[in-house]
């Protein structure tokens, strides 16, 4: 008996990359049963989100998500005409975008855009310089409008902002930012009116041009995928951060209490990034958490996003080298730095099909200066697959969940015979790393089974959200009729 406690001790102490990588399998292990329950509980936070007991307030109430009215109603019905302009502050980049809608039969007659990444100091910054930077982006943007594109005398060029974090929306065009996220800490916005902010900007700048529509991402990417497809039902975005937005009944929304609607609907943006109810998390990603700008807030998104699969990759990796001397005798200085693995370096590394893991090595050298063999190489692509695996199918519990709500609301709307509900998909994460969509695939088949499936189809939809907010601040136009 004293000899199997001496063995059982001694396994204990001696730590190795190997049992530190079976114990984050282990817990980080996504089976369908638990899928199923996240699936359940993500449901359960939706509902508990749209309630009467949660009052005015901006956060969500307990277990509750924010549930968001978006004051969005009817979608673009094609018959949107005119010169539109859209502006999106997202997570890494902030895109300004013009279009000349033709109606029904000519759609889109041409579009112009621009783009640049937002400068970091930036995200650190006050309020009015993150304001004055968009603004100054959209007069320079502005001032290159060409002859493709006309708008009638006297009239306003008109914009549809999206702006890709929890707003508070008091009306279609007005809406006050809850709180940052992914990454962003600007002073003086929280509990403003965005559009406000940036109309002020825009003044100063002598900007002449309105805002009438306020949208988060995943609304202007509904509404841009509805516009080519009637079907699309729930959009998400899967990039920097995450989010999902879907049409909901009026009628099950009870802190809309007393709301009338033409259509009887409402897209809600489920800001579900907040929800955390059943996640399998690690001490990898309570470190992390802990040491965010954002502690203990959106971690769904801290599990499943592209801002943070590399950095818990990081972690664990780090831990492997210092307790358990993966990377010999490598310095870790670089490793120790937080956010030096990037999400686009796990893909890059699991895109590696040589013998001898080459690229693994040289990115790993590169980005962190540790030397690997070709073992570690292998244990390094089976963190990020462990990483991977968990985040791409807890996202797609999430879709389920949300498709769940649906049916239970309207009956055979959703999974019925012979119907088709599409949930379009954007964001770079989605977009750029195949094993991440493989897994988020899988887990929706495996959740909806053989005959479900059939009628839910999952799309990429690209760069929607600019024209889809284009189109909603058509359908909110001050001049509904005009050119
Ligand atoms: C924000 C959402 C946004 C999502 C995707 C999250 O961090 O809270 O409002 O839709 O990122 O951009
Ligand atoms: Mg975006």
């Amino acid at each position: 008996r004293r000899r199997m406690l001496t063995v059982a001790l001694r396994s204990d102490v001696s730590i190795t990359p190997n049992t530190i990588l079976t114990r984050l399998k282990h817990e980080c292990a996504t089976p369908l049963s638990l899928l199923q329950q996240v699936a359940a509980n993500m449901s359960a936070d939706m509902r508990a989100g749209l309630g009467l007991g949660l009052g005015p307030g901006p956060g969500p109430g307990p277990g509750g998500l924010p549930m968001i009215p978006s004051f969005v109603e009817n979608l673009p019905t094609g018959n949107e005409r005119g010169l539109f302009y859209a502006l999106d502050l997202g997570g890494t980049n902030f895109r300004v975008l013009r279009v000349q809608l033709g109606g029904k039969d000519e759609r889109v007659i041409a579009t112009d855009f621009d783009q640049v990444s937002i400068p970091q100091h930036l995200m650190l910054s006050t309020s009015q310089e993150l304001f004055d930077f968009i603004a100054s982006g959209l007069a320079k943007f502005a001032s290159k409008e060409d002859g493709r594109f006309h708008i009638s005398p006297g009239r306003k060029r008109e914009i549809g902002f999206t702006f890709s974090f929890p707003v508070k929306q008091t009306s279609i065009d007005s809406g006050l930012l809850i709180k940052w996220t992914k990454g962003f800490a600007v002073s003086g916005t929280p509990g403003r009116d965005v559009v406000a902010c940036l109309n002020e900007a825009m003044e100063r700048q002598q900007i002449d041009m309105r805002v009438s529509a306020l949208v988060n991402d995943t609304v202007a990417t509904l509404a841009g995928a509805e516009y080519w497809d009637n079907d699309v039902v729930v959009a998400v975005i899967l990039g920097t951060g995450t989010n999902a937005c879907y049409v909901e009944q009026i009628s099950a929304i009870p802190k809309l209490h007393g709301h009338v609607s033409s259509s009887g609907k409402m897209i809600i943006s489920t800001e579900w990034g907040a929800f955390s109810n059943g996640l399998p998390l690690t001490e990898f990603d309570r470190a992390m958490d802990a040491a965010s700008i954002n502690p203990g807030e959106q971690i769904f998104e801290k599990t499943i996003s592209g801002m943070y699969l590399g950095e818990i990759v990081r972690r664990v990796l780090l831990k492997m080298a210092e307790e358990g001397g993966l990377f010999g005798k490598s310095i870790l200085q670089n490793l120790s730095t937080p956010f030096i693995l990037g999400t686009p370096d796990l893909c890059a590394m699991q895109q590696d099909c040589s013998g001898d893991l080459h690229a693994v090595g040289s990115l790993l050298y590169d980005k962190a200066q540790v030397e690997s063999n070709l073992s570690e190489r292998k244990t390094v692509i089976e963190v990020c697959e462990t990483i991977l695996k968990r985040g791409g199918s807890l996202a797609g519990a999430g879709i389920v969940g949300i498709l769940q709500k649906m049916e239970e609301e309207q009956r055979g709307r959703i999974f019925g015979n012979g119907n088709r509900s599409v949930v379009a998909i954007d964001g770079g994460l989605y977009e750029n790393y195949p094993q991440y969509r493989a897994h988020l695939h899988d887990s929706v088949k495996e959740l909806l089974g053989a005959e479900k499936s059939k009628n839910v189809v999952i799309e990429h939809t690209k760069d929607g959200s600019g024209i889809g907010a284009a189109l909603l601040a058509a359908s909110n136009s001050l001049y509904p009729h005009g050119l």
